[in-house]
């Protein structure tokens, strides 16, 4: 495990992503949303202490807000975090909480090395199928499938943020659900968006044209094109998102 760092970045006048770079290979990013009268958390990385700066940023607040934690899919890197906000709602997909109680142990076993604080098994309380809206905020939740069965992601109408979870990844997407329409379909969602700016757990500055990238790799991978990548990460990944499609 690498040093645990973390900085913080303004993404818009009313978001602040806490980037993380304590497991190797990827950074992993911390969305918070202020609106009126609440916070929108998408995502608790790894456990208690590295959630003790966005708490930080919430106990600053003037005015008590109320604080919504999404959960973008069921993975230990995502949701370790859960247990500071027990008291609050905790939103995913109803396949994202069935997967985590599924998980929950082994992911910690086979991940102990980068729990940072306490990583108790906190459970998500509001759970749904499509789509959910908070109105008067303009965040939209809906049902996104792909990197696993379980996505979700976000788009902030206000502020035209579309927050796409694990469904994007630079320098390539990461395959754990063999059911490539799907996936294909929610990148070709993402695309009606009226987006500004598209962002993901572990990268930031995302385009349209990184969508259609990723939705040509994804039909080439259920065609069987034969593809190579220079970087060995992106290679090692790639082979494992074969063996993943063969399923
Ligand atoms: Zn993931």
């Amino acid at each position: 495990m690498k040093g645990n760092t973390m900085n913080t970045q303004t993404i818009s006048p009313k978001a602040k992503v806490y980037v993380f770079d304590s497991i190797e290979d990827y950074v992993t990013h911390v969305f918070l949303i202020e609106k009126k009268s609440r916070f929108y958390l998408i995502d608790t990385f790894c456990g208690s202490d590295s959630m003790v700066p966005v708490l930080d940023t919430i106990h600053l607040s003037p005015q008590q807000k109320d604080v919504i934690v999404i959960n973008t899919h069921f993975h230990w890197d995502h949701v370790w975090g859960n247990c500071c906000f027990a008291g609050c709602t905790i939103i995913s997909h109803e396949k994202c909480r069935k997967s985590m109680e599924t998980h929950w142990e082994t992911q910690l076993d086979k991940n102990r090395n980068y729990i940072s604080g306490k990583a108790e098994k906190c459970l998500p309380n509001l759970t749904f199928t499509e789509k959910l809206t908070f109105c008067e905020d303009g965040i939209e939740i809906f049902y996104s499938p792909g990197h696993t069965e379980d996505c979700i992601s976000v788009f902030d109408h206000e502020e035209g943020i579309l927050y796409v979870g694990d469904n994007l990844e630079k320098p390539i997407i990461y395959v754990e659900s063999s059911d490539i329409p799907a996936y294909v379909k929610t990148l070709e969602r993402y695309l009606r968006y009226p987006a500004t700016q598209i962002v993901s757990g572990h990268t930031l500055g995302l385009t349209k044209k990184d969508i259609l990238s990723a939705i040509e790799y994804l039909n080439f991978l259920s065609t069987g094109h034969p593809m190579t990548f220079e970087s060995a990460y992106a290679q090692k990944i790639h082979l494992q998102n074969l063996g993943q499609c063969k399923v």
